[in-house]
């Protein structure tokens, strides 16, 4: 499937936040938001302002790359999110937060989604005990997903549970490192899903 491999930092200086792309790095000095406090580019040091469409343009690509989705797939995440009870722009990052991707990263099983994604589809989780090798599964609440045992003494998997303190378990899973296992306690609210973004911006732009 058709992934963005550009240099991702260059995504978040443009957005002029953290989006969290590299996981344990995005927490050092070494970050490129820290480093270079201006957007990418010859003139990135110049003045620029967004319009209104620019802005909301932004605040899509905030959402859908850090995710790993090509506009293809958000576009099928929004209409979803469309049809389903609620609001729209909230149910949006409901759905793409309870991608199982997604869930591994959180649960601190990955560093980042993107190395999630090629552990979930080399087969190395278990949801409820059974294998799924499908990132863009959709947990449910009480659902738990687990490291396969066979799985467990992958360099990363350790190296990640090691690191992954600092970066703090959501209000919404729970964590049993020694086990390899978490369990999604409910579906994130929006006040649970850290995401710098105003998601009504992503509601009215593909409103047009
Ligand atoms: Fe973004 Fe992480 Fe790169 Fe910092 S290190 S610019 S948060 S991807």
């Amino acid at each position: 499937m058709a992934r963005y491999i550009g240099a991702v930092c260059r995504m978040c200086r443009r957005a002029g936040e953290k989006l969290y792309f590299k996981g344990d790095r995005c927490f050092t000095e070494k970050c490129g938001v820290e480093r270079r406090k201006y957007p990418p580019g010859q003139h990135g040091q110049g003045r620029s302002k967004l319009s209104d469409y620019g802005i909301q343009l932004m605040e899509k690509q905030k959402v859908r790359k850090p995710y790993g989705l090509m506009e293809v797939q958000f576009r099928k995440y929004f209409h979803e999110a469309e049809r389903r009870k609620g609001i729209t722009g909230e149910t949006l990052l409901q759905l793409l937060e309870c991608r199982l991707d997604n869930v591994v990263y959180r649960m601190g099983f990955s560093a980042n989604r993107r190395q999630a994604r090629q552990l979930i589809r080399h087969g190395h989780f278990l949801v409820n005990g059974s294998r799924v090798n499908v990132p863009s599964y959709i947990i449910k609440e009480n659902d738990v997903v687990e490291v396969k045992e066979s799985s467990r003494e992958i360099p990363s998997v350790q190296e990640s549970l090691e690191k992954a303190g600092h970066r703090g378990l959501p209000a919404w899973l729970e964590t049993d490192a020694a086990n390899f296992k978490g369990k999604v306690l409910h579906v994130p609210s929006r006040e649970e899903i850290q995401l710098p973004v105003q998601e009504q911006l992503i509601v009215e732009l593909y409103s047009k």
